[in-house]
C-alpha cells in the first residue's frame, strides 16, 4: 500500500552500510518509523529528506509492518535555524517533545501544522523565542486535553480573582481557597499573559509584548507536569 504524507524527521539512526531508520512525525499517521534505503549514499535522492528536523512531502509504502520511503521533496530545511545555536537547541526541544507525546497511527494534523509553524518561527524570529516556546507548550498541552482553568477557581469553581496558580489543580485558585491549596503566586497580568499566548495565532505571537517571566515559567512548569517529563536532553545544552 502506497500513500502520500507530510513528515518531520524527529530522529535518525544509521542502519547497515548506507540506510537510515527515521523516527518521523507523519501528518496522517502520527509517529512512525520509516526506512530510508541508501539515504547515506552520496547523491541519493532521499538524502536531504532523511535529515533530522526536515519537513517533507513524501511517498511512502507500507510493506508488511514496515514503512519505506519511496521519494519526495523537502518543503522546509530550516537552514537558518541551524546558524543560531539557541534556536537550534529549541528546535531540537520541539522534536524531543513530539517524540515523547506522540503515539503511533494517530492523526495529529493540528499539532503537525503547529509544529512546522514553530520551527519556522524559531528560524525567522529568534528574538521572540521564549514567547514561541511558551505558546507552543501551552497550546500543545491544551490540545492534549489539559487546558488550564483561567476563568474560575479550579478548587471551588467560584469567580473570585486569581490569587495563586496551582499546577496540580490545573489552574487559578482564589484567595478563599489558598488556605486549602498551595500554588505559585500570580498577578492578574500573568493570567492575562497566559490567556494571550493561548489565544494568539502563531504568526502573531512575535507581535506580543510584556509577557512576564513568571507567566513563562508557570507555563513551563505546568507543561512539564502534564506531559510527565522535565528532563529534556536538548535543553541541557543551554539551561
Ligand atoms: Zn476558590
Amino acid at each position: 500500500m502506497s500513500f502520500q504524507d507530510e513528515i518531520i524527521v524527529l530522529k535518525e539512526v544509521q542502519y547497515k552500510d548506507y540506510d537510515k531508520i527515521l523516527q518521523c512525525f507523519s501528518k496522517k499517521n502520527g509517529k512512525i518509523q520509516v526506512m530510508a534505503r541508501s539515504a547515506r549514499r552520496a547523491n541519493n535522492e532521499n538524502m536531504s529528506i532523511a535529515q533530522i528536523m526536515n519537513h517533507s512531502l513524501v511517498n511512502i509504502y507500507l510493506n508488511k509492518d514496515m514503512y519505506i520511503l519511496t521519494n519526495g521533496s523537502v518543503i522546509n530545511h530550516f537552514y537558518e535555524m541551524r546558524n543560531n545555536y539557541e534556536s537550534y537547541v529549541y528546535g531540537n526541544y520541539v522534536l524531543e517533545i513530539l517524540n515523547h507525546v506522540l503515539q503511533e497511527n494517530e492523526n495529529y494534523s493540528k499539532i503537525f501544522d503547529m509544529s512546522v509553524k514553530i520551527l519556522l518561527m524559531l528560524e525567522h524570529h529568534p528574538e521572540k523565542m521564549n514567547y514561541f516556546i511558551a505558546a507552543y507548550e501551552i497550546k500543545l498541552i491544551s490540545i492534549l486535553g489539559y487546558k488550564p482553568e483561567l476563568d474560575s477557581c479550579s478548587h471551588c469553581g467560584g469567580n473570585e480573582k486569581a490569587f495563586l496558580f496551582s499546577i496540580e489543580e490545573g489552574g487559578i485558585v482564589c484567595k478563599k481557597c489558598t488556605a486549602l491549596q498551595s500554588g505559585l503566586s500570580v498577578a492578574p497580568d500573568d493570567i492575562a499573559a497566559i490567556r494571550r499566548l493561548i489565544g494568539t495565532r502563531f504568526d502573531d505571537i512575535k507581535d506580543l509584548n510584556h509577557i512576564s517571566n513568571r507567566a513563562l515559567s508557570i507555563i513551563n512548569a505546568y507543561f512539564n507536569h502534564y506531559i510527565g517529563k522535565d528532563n529534556f536532553k536538548s535543553l541541557k545544552l543551554i539551561r
